[in-house]
């Protein structure tokens, strides 16, 4: 066994090596990469047969990248870049939403197709795992220009995806608006009654009740399930979540439905402290008209706004919902020395591998973004199902759905830390490995594809 861990963690090096060498300017997808070939060292241990897929599995199957061509109001042509990567079929279908914004590049796209991987994995569906994008800034189009955006990215897509083959969803600047025309466009072009090929669709489209809601209400129910473990609940506690978007304003609401405060929250322009108590309603309405955070706490007397981090607000639990690298080493010390008890990623990549380190020291709970935000995802795999079954379920159904999925993600990440690393808190190991292990199996399964 000692020689077998020894080439095993060789072939882990030599695939680092590769990583690096074949695309040496990917910063977010090594940042990945390396924390899944960190975890995975003890279950290669227990089955040294999972150690040729590791190779494999960083390499995607497919990369997609193409031409955006659309006229703007002004009848000026304009050219943007469009991606798909399709990263592991294994499971299922290529699942993953589609994220328009300028800071989309193909690092960006396959550092969120590598973590979506493990991700749908440890929801215990049958997905793969795929993302996309566009570096489009939604901000500049008028509605107009935007239904002519996505029906020109559609038209590239529709050769790429479809309801067995790839099932995108929305991502941050991606909504049921931006999903509709996008299917619209890929149902003309492939000839074919199909919404199973899109999720996060809107409901006159079959689009699933809850799916806008699932990522917020999931990274609530998964933080429920950490702060259980000890003894804790929100019930009471001051909650900051940055962002003000989609995953943020749900998971607002959840918390405060489940007895919490939200004391801070943010945006692309800055962060607001409000220690009675955000109004999630009125923030909303503020931001559906275009609005600001600070425009926000301007209405509001006890809120202050300002440019700096929503993170040093004094919290019991901190919700990361904008974007990636929001909480970096100087946020996640605030967050230590306010006596934070627990961090759960809405979003995906949020806390940087520095952060983490001081979080952990500081004995602060983690919670992954693979993990905590995989309620959207599982519900996109409950809006395939509906349209596959031609069926329309209640949102009292998927809530039921939802709550259990997140119950079995966090057992699944604290049972597998608890095994391979010997601590059930480390969630963050625990997910990596128990992903890394239904992948894995499925691939050898497959043979070498
Ligand atoms: P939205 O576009 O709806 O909201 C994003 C929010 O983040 C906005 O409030 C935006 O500000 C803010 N934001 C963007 N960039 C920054 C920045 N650099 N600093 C501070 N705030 C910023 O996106 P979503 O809510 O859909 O997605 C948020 C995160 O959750 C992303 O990481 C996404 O990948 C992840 N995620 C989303 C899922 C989904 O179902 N939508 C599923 C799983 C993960 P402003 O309002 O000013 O634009």
């Amino acid at each position: 066994m000692a020689r077998a861990q020894d080439d095993d963690l060789g072939r882990l090096r030599e695939v680092w090596r590769d990583v690096l060498r074949r695309d040496p300017d990917q910063e977010l997808f090594h940042g990945v990469v390396r924390a899944v070939l960190e975890s995975i060292g003890p279950v290669l241990v227990e089955h040294p047969e999972y150690a040729e897929v590791v190779g494999r599995l960083c390499e995607p199957e497919r990369v997609i990248a193409f031409r955006v061509p659309w006229v703007d109001d002004a009848g000026t042509v304009q050219v943007n870049r469009g991606f798909r990567v399709e990263f592991n079929s294994a499971l299922g279908p290529y699942k993953g939403g589609l994220r328009f914004a300028p800071s989309v590049t193909l690092d960006v796209v396959k550092f969120l197709g590598f973590e979506q991987v493990f991700k749908n994995a440890l929801t215990g569906q049958d997905i793969g795992g795929g993302k996309g994008g566009a570096d489009v800034d939604p901000k500049q189009l008028s509605p107009g220009e935007m239904m002519r955006f996505c029906q020109s990215f559609a038209t590239e897509l529709a050769g790429h995806v479809g309801s067995s083959t790839d099932v995108p969803a929305g991502d941050m600047g991606v909504g049921p608006r931006e999903i509709g025309w996008i299917l619209g466009q890929y149902q003309r072009v492939v000839g074919l009654h199909e919404p199973g090929a899109f999720t996060g669709k809107p409901a006159a489209l079959g689009g699933s009740a809850l799916r806008p809601e699932a990522t917020g209400y999931g990274t609530v129910y998964f933080t429920q399930r950490m702060l259980a473990e000890q003894d804790r609940d929100l019930d009471g506690a001051r909650v900051v979540v940055s962002g003000s978007g989609n995953v943020a304003l749900f998971a607002m609401d959840k918390v405060i439905a489940s007895g919490g405060t939200v004391v801070g929250c943010s945006d692309s322009r800055g962060a607001v402290a409000e220690p009675d108590g955000v109004d999630v309603d009125a923030l909303r309405e503020v931001k559906d008209q275009g609005g600001s955070v600070a425009d926000y706490a301007e209405k509001r007397s006890g809120a202050t706004a300002g440019d700096g981090s929503p993170f040093t607000v004094d919290c019991d639990v901190a919700l990361p919902c904008a974007t990636q690298n929001e909480i970096g080493p100087d946020e996640a010390r605030a967050l230590v020395a306010n006596g934070c008890w627990a961090v759960a990623e809405g979003a995906n990549g949020p806390v940087t591998p520095e952060a983490l380190a001081v979080l952990r020291k500081g004995g602060v709970a983690f919670g992954p973004g693979k993990a905590a935000n995989a309620g959207g995802v599982a519900v996109s795999a409950l809006e395939m199902q509906q349209a596959a079954g031609r069926e329309r379920w209640s949102a009292e159904v998927v809530d039921e759905q939802l709550a259990a999925i997140m119950t079995d993600v966090h057992a699944r990440a604290r049972d597998a830390g608890e095994r391979y690393c010997g601590d059930p808190s480390d969630l963050e190991n625990g997910a990596n490995a128990a992903g890394f292990l239904r992948v894995a199996e499925a691939m050898t399964s497959l043979g070498v594809v």
